[in-house]
């Protein structure tokens, strides 16, 4: 079941998650519903906090990306790296490149905006699979950039808290209007008000 998604102005997308156990109820059918969620409304990477569960865990799936991408974008932005699909519970960034570079990204709870946010290219990430079997991975160029924007959720930081004081301030009056709810996404989403 594809559920709503917050939008920015709620305050779950401010918290800083908590960790899960394996036992955490209705966990298997949330990740279902999360995924469900993430491809009705075209996204590569959906966190629980978008969901309404202030919960350490999120989905991202490059791989549909990938597929579509030209050769040439896809040596850019994966190198010799594999695409990813992957459920990231209790996920701790351990390390991050000096490296970073800068790309534009968007939020599925900032729905028509888009800015610039510069990264780590590589980052080291310990965290638990959907079995809660324990993983330590390292990532690179588009697959450690969405793993860090949905990451961030769970520490509750938007990319649009990268952006420098100007790009910000541009956006400020379309960030209120999302707030407001004045916005028509074609999936469902929570408004704060
Ligand atoms: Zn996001």
């Amino acid at each position: 079941m594809a559920l709503a998604i917050t939008a920015y102005g709620t305050k779950v997308l401010r918290k800083v998650c908590d960790e899960i156990t394996a036992d955490y109820e209705g966990l298997q059918v949330l990740i279902d519903n999360m995924w469900e969620t993430m491809y009705e409304a075209g996204g590569v990477g959906l966190a629980a906090p978008q969901v309404n569960k202030a919960i350490r865990l999120f989905t991202v799936d490059t791989v549909q990306v990938y597929e579509g991408m030209k050769e040439d974008d896809k040596e850019d932005l994966f190198e010799d790296e594999q695409p990813v699909k992957e459920v990231f519970i209790n996920a701790k960034i351990t390390g991050e490149s000096d490296e970073v570079w800068a790309d534009n990204e968007g939020c599925l709870s900032l729905p028509d905006l888009s800015g610039e946010v510069e990264r780590p290219w590589a980052i080291e990430i310990e965290y638990y699979d959907r079995d809660f079997n324990k993983q330590k991975k390292t990532f690179t160029g588009y697959n450690a950039r969405v793993i860090q924007h949905e990451y961030d959720h769970t520490e509750g930081i938007l990319y649009v808290d990268h952006l420098s004081g100007i790009s910000k301030r541009l956006l400020k009056g379309k960030l209120n209007k999302i707030a407001e709810g004045k916005v028509a996404p074609r999936y469902r989403m929570r408004f704060a008000k």
